[in-house]
């Protein structure tokens, strides 16, 4: 399934994300990937595995043009030179001569003239072919106003934590309003139950009424979760480094969810993130320095 992003670029509406997946295990996560029919890998600077990205698209004996490569610039390389470097350094481990989809990480709150900066080098990158779209991640409506104000291209695309139980409607609404694409992270709820970010979260991978639907499709809660994001016209990177688990996340084509169940699941939204507040300076994670190529 293919989504036509607001520059005419069309990208896979379903692809892996390789958040935490270890670099050691990450080329076989992405032959794997590619090996069950994923066309689209989402990785970041920050995660510290472009390089292995690179090497299992390559190692798939899949043509560079098959595959749609997103990445993310990190903060600490945001600034209009800098951030030009950032793609130096990213094509360069990821072994590409240009990238899919290039975009911010995070806004930087206490340093957002410095994001804008960035962004205006997204721009220079597009205008040069050097990407062929661009995109901010976690940014709420107020921070895509001030974006939109000063700069010139509008962003293809929007990944922000998205799951049943945060759903974001006033970003997706701000999204669409814009001609936006949201694209959702931890998509099956992967930032609700993994070990380490705080132990009063409710795991939606667990969640009765997702289980339920499942039951009558003979599918699982992860499968119940991205048929919702794809009906719902969003793009969601799930990640896995399990070969059958990836698969199980591409065995999303063959059922429909009903009105009524999507509704049943847009019902259980909380308003409660699980994930870092965008408008929080997190200064220790945004100092990482993201090493040369
Ligand atoms: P997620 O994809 O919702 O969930 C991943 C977790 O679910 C992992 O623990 C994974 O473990 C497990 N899992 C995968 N498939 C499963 C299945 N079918 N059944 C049961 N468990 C399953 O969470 P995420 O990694 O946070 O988000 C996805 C991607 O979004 C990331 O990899 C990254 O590319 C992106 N992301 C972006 C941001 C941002 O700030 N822009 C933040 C977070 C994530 P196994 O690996 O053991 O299968």
């Amino acid at each position: 399934m293919e989504l036509t992003l607001n520059n005419g670029v069309t990208m896979p509406a379903l692809g892996l994300g390789v958040f935490q997946s270890p670099p050691e295990q990450t080329t076989v996560a992405v032959e794997a990937a590619l090996a069950t029919g994923y066309r689209h890998i989402d990785t970041a600077a920050a995660y510290g595995n472009e390089r292995q990205v690179g090497e299992g698209i390559h190692n798939s004996g899949l043509d560079r043009a098959e595959v749609f490569i997103e990445t993310k610039v990190w903060v600490s390389d945001y600034g209009y030179d800098q951030t030009l470097h950032a793609w130096d350094k990213a094509a360069g481990k990821l072994g590409v001569d240009y990238l899919d989809l290039f975009i911010l990480h995070q806004p930087a709150p206490d340093r957002f003239e410095k994001t804008i900066a960035a962004y205006k080098a997204l721009e220079t990158l597009l205008g040069d072919g050097r990407v062929r779209a661009i995109g901010v991640s976690n940014f709420m409506p107020h921070h895509l106003k001030q974006l939109l104000e000063s700069t010139d291209v509008i962003p293809a695309v929007n990944q922000v934590e998205l799951h049943p139980y945060f759903t974001q409607p006033d970003v997706q609404a701000a999204d669409a309003g814009h001609g936006i694409l949201t694209q959702a992270w931890s998509p099956i709820g992967g930032i609700t139950f993994y070990p380490g970010w705080g132990e009063d979260r409710k795991n939606v991978m667990a969640d009765a009424t997702i289980g339920a639907i499942g039951q009558k499709h003979s599918k699982t809660p992860a499968q119940v979760m991205l048929r919702w994001h794809l009906q719902q016209g969003r793009s969601a990177i799930p990640k896995s480094t399990n070969p059958a688990r990836i698969a199980e996340n591409f065995d999303v084509f063959d059922f429909e969810l009903s009105a009524d169940e999507l509704a049943g699941l847009d019902a259980l939204h909380t308003g409660r993130r699980s994930g870092p507040d965008p408008d929080e300076a997190r200064e220790e994670r945004f100092a990482m320095v993201i090493p040369e190529a």
